[in-house]
């Protein structure tokens, strides 16, 4: 005999019921077939909603509706394809069992109160009716077909609604059952009976825990539990959509995994099989074909150390604490008798090792009941104040590691509580199963799913996940999209995706958690209505638990800028070429580094100097090996760059500024570059890597023009004016001439001092060759001494500098 159960989601229409009714039917031909039903999809939640909205004297006409309109589709759907189906007989039981619940409602409107005893009986009605929906199929195919009264037949202990069964005397009432041989057996999951015979049920997802029981019953050859998932995963798949369907668990493992919240089987579903060793297989409805999970008493033999990571949500955690805690004999066991006393399960407890406190995890739902018996047991204790007011922290889930290979393996706890890490989670509580085969984190509700899918990622997943944010879609910008799109293909053959789910305007953002498709982005921004703001994307990424999320500034907005310090809090990477931000104030650049350390979040800002060349990790590297800058000169504007090459070669000063413009080397208006603006904060950047506690109005700044040169004209109007100014730079370029020199646009870091001037360089000199738009930076180190270190390339341009930035991303991985 095999048991075969249905969940909601098998039989949410007529559809589904009559596909896992053809699985019933090939299972019977094959072998004896007990079934055990769950009630269609929703059904439950109407019927608790029901005795809820009595209770509180709501409406419930919704929800008659919607149940009436479930079964009755059903009923349609299966009479539509088998006219033998008794639909009548159907449909006038739907309406009687719906007029009866109706009658119990209106009692409960009366009195604004009803007993569990009684809310249990309607909660557990869909159960029936799947069944009485099952059997009229069956017997209009002509089997036979043989009802279990679960009430009569399994006993069970506890209160009305979550009651545990006794295996022992359920096989023994179960044995005076006479089933003839060929008859399908079906039984209402859910649903028990006590020692009064009263019904009860066994908890919210407790049909797993019928067919369990029955299985065990029945001495089954095995428990298939049919739903809508292909198998136990490594996750629950809704959560981590790369989740790994296992093959094989031990019988321990699934226990631990469901108890600490994996909704796939109830938790004591597997208990009663474990005793007869009856394996449990985990089957998808709408994919038969799929192997499944096999739960068993096998070792595992997929060499899979962790199996899954679960999370228990809605829990609350109790400590209690007080000086007169320390060496009380017996403290623990008070606790924790008050608590079983009470009827509340403790589903996790950590002490510290000073015995100074106790703390524990029960369901949020049953913390006022806990508070108020503790506080009845040490009422005294509170009282003399050896005890401090027991403190209740709701809101929280547990997120658990389960697997029997744990034990065997080491650092897979600290894997685990630094995925928690990444993703900004201070862990609450810490326990261990005493199996050693889960290692639990209690961490704030809002941010277990986040939890869950960066250990996920972690221990399970090759592929590396980039979720990016890319405000500023200009030059730079849409390089850089071109960039992650042409390499697509390259990166997926080293496990790395990235997803782009933001992408904004200086008006505009487009969020999609899925990733945007890069073909047609622009249209989406265009098209889109939301504003381009810190607290829209926040939101969003909040909403979609996006796990580490990496926002690219290719803006040049100070605005963009003043959101990292926030960024970084919040569980951001922060990638930018913009350089407001590292030259803002000191404080705000303090407070950036502070902001990334703390929350384990890289700020990176590779292209901020020098575009694509790597001179601030070069530069990084070299400080931590503990060398030390001495002096540094670097050319580290391309534009002046370009202009000052062109200077040697004859040129004046206006005609190289022109055709350093037309060849889109200079800023829209070429003043921003010969201000020396740039450069200086360049220089400033470079400064405070070293260690220099500047600010911008530190930095001595020579601009290529005079002061106030073309003040208030435009761009055209300077343009013109600019030849006045050849002759005398054509002098200084003539002087340089003279003593084989030429001249250069040089920021320099000399004892502390920072200056951007206009100087004459030597042959000797490693900035004497470049030009034509290249940058150059020469370090004095102590180690490079006396030929300093030289980083030369090109320092601008899109290619370049998106290149610069991709890399960056890419750096957020390690
Ligand atoms: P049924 O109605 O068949 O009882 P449930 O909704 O109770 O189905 O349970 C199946 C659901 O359990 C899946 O759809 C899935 O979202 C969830 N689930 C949670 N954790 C896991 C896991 N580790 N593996 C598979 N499914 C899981
Ligand atoms: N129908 C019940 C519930 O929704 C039991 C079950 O589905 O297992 O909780
Ligand atoms: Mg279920």
């Amino acid at each position: 005999m095999r048991v075969l159960k249905f969940g909601g989601t098998s039989l949410a229409n007529a559809e589904r019921f009559i596909q896992a009714a053809d699985i019933i039917e090939k299972a019977h031909l094959e072998d004896q077939a007990a079934v055990v039903l769950s009630a269609p999809a929703k059904v439950t939640n109407h019927l608790v909603a029901i005795i809820e909205n009595a209770k509180s004297r709501e409406n419930m006409t919704a929800c008659f509706t919607e149940l009436s309109g479930i079964f009755t589709a059903i009923i349609e759907g299966l009479y539509q394809v088998n006219p033998k189906v008794d639909r009548d007989g159907l449909l006038d039981l739907i309406n009687s069992e719906l007029a009866q619940i109706q009658g119990v409602a209106n009692e409960i409107i009366k009195t604004g109160y009803c007993e569990d005893k009684v809310s249990a009986t309607v909660h557990c009605r869909g159960e029936k009716l799947s069944i009485a929906m099952m059997k009229a199929w069956f017997e209009a195919k002509g089997y036979g077909v043989t009802k279990i009264d679960p009430v009569e037949k399994l006993l069970a202990k506890g209160d009305y609604l979550e009651s545990s069964v006794d295996i022992a005397e359920s096989i023994k009432r179960m044995s005076s059952e006479s089933i003839p041989e060929k008859n399908l057996v079906l039984m209402a999951g859910f649903t028990a009976g006590n020692e009064q015979g009263e019904l009860v049920l066994l908890g919210r997802n407790g049909s797993d825990y019928s067919a369990a029981c029955l299985a065990a019953c029945l001495k089954a050859e095995r428990c298939e539990i049919w739903t809508d998932v292909d198998g136990v995963y490594t996750c629950d798949p809704r959560l981590v959509p790369d989740a790994i369907c296992l093959e094989t668990m031990s019988y321990q493992e699934a226990m631990e995994l469901a108890y600490f919240g994996a909704k796939v089987i109830h938790p004591r579903t597997i208990s009663p099989l474990v005793t007869q060793n009856i394996p449990c297989v985990i089957k998808n409805t709408a994919n038969p074909e799929a192997k499944g999970t096999s739960i068993g008493n096998h070792p595992s033999n997929d060499n899979v150390m962790v199996k899954g990571i679960s999370n228990l949500d809605n829990v609350a955690m109790f400590n209690v604490s007080g000086s007169g805690m320390q060496g009380m004999v017996g403290m623990a066991a008070r606790v924790f008798s008050t608590m079983s006393d009470a009827g509340i399960s403790i589903i996790l407890i950590t002490q510290s090792s000073s015995e100074y406190s106790i703390s524990f995890c029960v369901l949020e739902k049953y913390a006022e009941k806990a508070l108020s018996v503790l506080n009845r047991e040490f009422e005294q204790e509170l009282s003399q104040h050896l005890l401090d007011p027991i403190e209740v922290i709701n809101r929280l889930s547990i997120v658990s590691v389960v697997g029997d290979g744990m034990q065997a393996t080491q650092g897979l706890a600290a894997r685990f509580f630094s995925a928690l890490a990444q993703v900004n989670i201070s862990i609450v509580a810490i326990a261990q199963g005493s199996s050693e085969r889960s290692i639990s984190a209690v961490v704030p509700l809002e941010k277990a799913i986040d939890g869950v899918r960066a250990t996920h990622q972690i221990l399970f997943s090759n592929k590396k996940v980039i979720n990016l944010c890319l405000f500023g879609v200009g030059g730079v910008g849409a390089n850089l999209i071109e960039q992650i799109k042409n390499q697509r293909a390259y990166l997926a053959n080293k496990d790395i995706e990235i997803n782009v789910c933001a992408l904004a305007n200086s008006t505009k953002v487009v969020l999609d958690k899925g990733g945007i498709d890069l073909a047609n982005w622009k249209e989406r921004l265009m098209n889109s209505t939301l504003s381009s703001d810190f607290d829209t994307l926040n939101a969003f990424v909040k909403q979609h638990h996006i796990v580490n999320p990496v926002l690219v500034d290719c803006t040049t907005s100070p605005v963009v800028a003043s959101w990292y310090a926030m960024a970084l809090k919040e569980g951001f990477h922060v990638v930018t070429p913009n350089k407001k931000a590292n030259t803002s104030d000191y404080a705000y650049y303090q407070e950036l580094r502070e902001n990334a350390r703390r929350s384990h979040h890289k700020f990176l800002y590779e292209t901020n100097v020098g575009a694509g060349l790597p001179v601030i990790e070069n530069l990084q590297n070299l400080l931590a090996a503990g060398d030390e800058v001495e002096c540094f000169e670097g050319i580290l504007s391309g534009s002046l760059s370009f202009i000052f090459g062109l200077l040697e070669e004859g040129l004046t000063l206006s005609e190289a500024t022109l055709l350093a413009k037309q060849k889109g080397f200079t800023e829209p208006d070429p003043r921003d570059d010969l201000s020396g603006e740039d450069v200086a904060r360049k220089l400033l950047i470079l400064a405070r890597e070293i260690g220099l506690p500047l600010e911008l109005s530190d930095i001595e700044v020579e601009s290529v023009l005079p002061r106030g040169f073309a003040e208030g004209k435009s761009t055209a109007e300077f343009l013109a004016l600019l030849p006045s100014l050849d002759q005398e730079f054509a002098k200084s370029v003539e002087k340089a001439t003279a003593c084989q020199k030429v001249l250069r646009y040089v920021g320099s870091i000399d004892n502390g001092k920072c200056k951007v001037s206009i100087k004459a360089v030597d042959g000797d000199d490693p900035l004497y060759k470049v030009k034509n738009g290249e940058n150059a930076l020469a370090f004095y180190t102590h180690y490079y001494s006396p030929i300093p270190l030289l980083l030369r390339g090109y320092g601008a341009g899109n290619d370049v500098t998106a290149a610069g930035i991709f890399a960056d991303i890419l750096r957020t991985l390690r």
